[in-house]
């Protein structure tokens, strides 16, 4: 192993600059040479090379976004695109690629192992923390503090108004982002697409609540468990007050890394250039009771990530 790109992929998270720093970083000082790949897939098959060193990844540890850019690549998702993409890596002499993104780019990145047999190893990057084989993923910490801010303003508006507001987060098909922020925030509901609900119970709580001399209430709501827009039609007409709905969307992507984010990126960078460095391949690292590990890519994309029931039990107990 002499020199290896890394690359950006799907959605962008906060946290994602400090991974590509640690991999280059670390990198440099095991005597490798790296490439950075603009623009994730759709650069690697377009040739937006550029070769990185010590200094192109100064001061970006702090910032939110990825300055290797991030794209989609439905190119890339056909046996030419990949077939292209893996020639380009040959000709630049890349031995192996670490893809720094969510489960989407770690099948790209099996695609190219199995086809190509070029060396992979992903970094969980996304805001969701859907992906299995790891407790967290970068950028879900920074996202939670983004989400729980907004809650905070939204309940002192909420408060003086004496309204009910219906408050979507991201998540994709999971209520992550919605379960940890919604107790963090003290929401009188989390509605998460891994529980069914019945709004006519959201009704009751509401009711209960007004009866118990609660002047406003929060509900967090996953993008996956339903429409916010319906939902708050339904319970502004069951329950007769006020109801408003906010839709946080991308401000929820963005913003300077946690600390947190921050550690967990430069630990699992590093873990990625010792994994390439030992030779191996179809791998993707997660950390686990605290423990960094490296999985294999094929056990990883067979496992379902579930979401912790206690925690949201404990949040209908939290909020009654
Ligand atoms: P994320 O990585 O955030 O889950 P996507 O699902 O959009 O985001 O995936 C990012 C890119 O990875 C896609 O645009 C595509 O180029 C590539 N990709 C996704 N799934 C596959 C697949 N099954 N085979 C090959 N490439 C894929």
């Amino acid at each position: 192993m002499r020199r290896i790109g890394v690359l950006t992929s799907g959605g962008d998270s906060p946290g994602m600059n400090s991974a590509v720093r640690a991999v280059v970083r670390t990198a440099i000082h095991n005597g490798l040479e790296v490439v950075g790949i603009e623009r994730g897939y759709a650069g690697l098959i377009h040739r937006e090379f550029r070769d990185m060193n010590l200094s192109s990844v100064a001061d970006i540890v702090q910032r939110g976004g990825t300055i290797l850019k991030t794209a989609r690549s439905q190119e890339f998702m056909t046996p030419e695109g990949r077939g292209q993409a893996a020639s380009n890596l040959k000709n630049l002499d890349i031995d192996g690629l670490v893809v720094i993104g969510g489960d989407g780019s770690f099948r790209g990145a099996r695609a190219l192992a199995t086809e190509h047999g070029v060396a992979t190893v992903g970094i969980p990057g996304t805001i969701d923390n859907d992906i299995p084989c790891t407790d967290y993923t970068i950028g879900f910490d920074t996202c939670l503090n983004t989400v729980l801010d907004a809650i905070n303003k939204i309940r002192d508006t909420a408060t003086s108004h004496e309204r009910t507001f219906i408050i979507e987060v991201m998540g994709r098909r999971t209520g992550y982002i919605a379960l940890e922020a919604g107790v963090a925030g003290g929401a009188e509901s989390i509605l998460i697409p891994e529980v069914p609900f019945r709004l006519d119970e959201v009704v009751e709580r509401l009711m209960r609540g007004h009866m118990r001399g609660k002047l406003h209430s929060i509900i967090i709501v996953a993008e996956g468990a339903g429409n916010v827009l319906d939902i708050g039609k339904y319970l502004q007409d069951k329950t007769g007050f006020e109801t408003r709905v906010t839709i946080l969307g991308h401000i929820q992507r963005g913003g300077s890394p946690t600390a947190f984010d921050r550690v967990l990126a430069a630990r699992m960078g590093a873990k990625a250039v010792d994994v390439m460095m030992a030779g191996e391949t179809r791998k993707v690292i997660g950390i686990t009771a605290g423990e960094i590990k490296a999985y294999d890519i094929d056990y990883a994309l067979s496992q379902h990530k579930t979401i912790d029931l206690d925690l949201y039990k404990l949040a209908n107990i939290l909020s009654i």
